[in-house]
This record gives structure tokens, sequence and C-alpha cells, in this order.
């Protein structure tokens, strides 16, 4: 106990397991983490990456505003933080929970303010998915979100009824629309009136935020704000 107090056992970092006295991820791991910046920024609105010097809104949201307040992700679907999900997600690495919700917690509070989130939400799996995968990843990075931010979590205000199939010839709207019939909230009285954090792994589209966002708001919610891992970069061609 004295020893372990007198010399700690060094951290050490939570994806590549070298040394990082400053914290969950080491130097190397954290530039990589950040590198985007120096190229992109993310839309107003939903966040998606763009190359800076650009607009500050993508061509997505100019042509039709997304429902949720704002969306905002740790950085691209991309690199490391590809990799890191990838193991998070299918390879079963549950020790990066924490970690990554730490990464989530950072991303709200620095730019998803000044509204305070009253609970935060799982994007929900269907059960098929659930049984298949044998856990909803999106429900552990809540959890550890709300337990950095000190904010509840609740998974069962919402169920996915069915997977959604992406829908080509149709508006972006009756697109929401139509998937927004794949969400059910089962539980409204829990999310009248409150300011919703909807949490999910990847933001490809949108579209899945969006039509949870709407059905949230048709039960009640005051607003919807979106923070994920990762998102998409517009323009990379
Ligand atoms: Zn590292
Ligand atoms: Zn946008």
């Amino acid at each position: 106990m004295l020893f372990s107090w007198l010399f700690p056992k060094p951290r050490s970092c939570a994806w590549c397991g070298r040394p990082s006295p400053g914290g969950d991820f080491c130097t190397a791991c954290r530039d990589q983490l950040q590198a985007w910046r120096q190229r992109y920024h993310p839309c107003h609105y939903c966040g998606r990456l763009l190359l800076l010097a650009k607009e500050v809104i993508c061509r997505h949201c100019r042509e039709e505003l997304p429902p949720f307040r704002k969306a905002r992700a740790v950085g691209p679907y991309h690199g490391i933080m590809k990799e890191m999900i990838w193991a998070f997600k299918y390879q079963g690495r549950r020790s990066l929970a924490a970690p990554l919700g730490r990464l989530l917690a950072g991303v709200v509070v620095r730019e998803l303010g000044p509204v305070r989130p009253d609970l935060v939400l799982p994007v929900p799996l269907t059960g098929a998915r659930l049984r298949a995968r044998a856990f909803n990843q999106a429900g552990l990075l809540a959890l550890s979100l709300g337990r950095e931010l000190d904010l509840p979590v609740d998974g069962d205000v919402m169920a996915r009824i069915r997977e959604t199939a992406p829908q080509v010839n149709l508006t972006r709207r009756s697109r929401w629309r139509n998937l927004a019939g794949a969400f059910r909230v089962t539980a409204p009285a829990k999310i009248t009136g409150r300011n919703l954090l909807l949490v999910d792994d990847v933001l490809t589209t949108g579209a899945t935020a969006a039509a949870c966002t709407i059905a949230l708001m048709a039960a009640g919610a005051a607003s919807v704000a979106v923070v994920t891992l990762a998102t998409g970069i517009e323009n990379l061609s």
C-alpha cells in the first residue's frame, strides 16, 4: 500500500500501452486524435468536418437544417479513432469505454454549451442486433459520459423497432420522417420539457440522429444535442 503510494505504477496509454503520465492517452495518440484540427473544422450544425477556410455550414445543412440543436464529434471516422471504435465495438475491448467516455465529455463541455443536458440517452439498437453483439456500445459510452459529467443516463427511454434501410429518391426531410418510425419513445414522461443529449459511436449522414431527434421532439423533448466519437468528412474527394 505504502509502496504503491510512494512508487505509483506509471500510467499507460489506453490505446497503445506506452507510458502516458498526462492522462488516458500518450502524447503520440493524443496528437493523432487531434491532427484533424489542422485541416478541418466542424459544420456549425451537424458537426461533419469541412476543410478549414471553407464554409462554416456544410451543403447538407444549407439545404435543410437538422432537427437536433447541434452535433459534435471527437474526430473523423478515420485513422486512430476508426481503429479504436472497431476494437471497442467488434473486438469487445470494453476497457476503452471509460477513456472514450472522457473524450466525449470533453466535446460536450467545450462544444455543446451552453445548454446543460438534463438526461443522456444512447441511440438504441434493435433486439436482434443487441443479442448478436452482446452489448450496446452506445449504451456503454453514454454511461461513462454520464459518470464523467455527473448526468443521469437512461437507456430505456427509447426503443428501436426496426433496422433502417438506406432510402434513395427521397428528400432529406422525408427520409428522416420515414426513419423516425424506426424509433419509439417508450417513456415520454421522462423526457417532457427536457434538454437531451444523444450519444452514438459514429455519425455518418446524420440520418439516425435526426430520426431519433424527430421521435424525441414529437414525444415532448425541449431540445436534443448529439455527441459521437466519430463523424464524416465533407468533400473528401
Ligand atoms: Zn498511445
Ligand atoms: Zn452540416
